[in-house]
């Protein structure tokens, strides 16, 4: 009777364990990212996502040094 019951448990621990790693396996579903504006910088034309992006008079540049040298030339 011991005998069929250590059988048991040791069944369950590698069904146990089978199941863990199955599970693993299974990649977690991607959470989709929102779709993000790109703009171009309007000095060198650079693509860069609207967040990182510096906005002013309605263009986008890429850092504070275009945007200020755009400035210089456009007035
Ligand atoms: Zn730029």
């Amino acid at each position: 009777m011991l005998k069929y019951l250590l059988l048991l448990a040791l069944g369950a621990i590698v069904w146990w364990h089978w199941r863990k790693r199955r599970d693993a396996d299974v990649a977690p579903p991607e959470t989709p990212r929102p779709v993000e504006r790109m703009v171009h910088c309007a000095h060198c034309g650079v693509h860069l996502p609207e967040s990182d992006a510096l906005a002013d008079g309605g263009r986008h540049y890429c850092n504070a040094a275009h945007r200020d040298a755009a400035r210089r030339a456009g007035g």
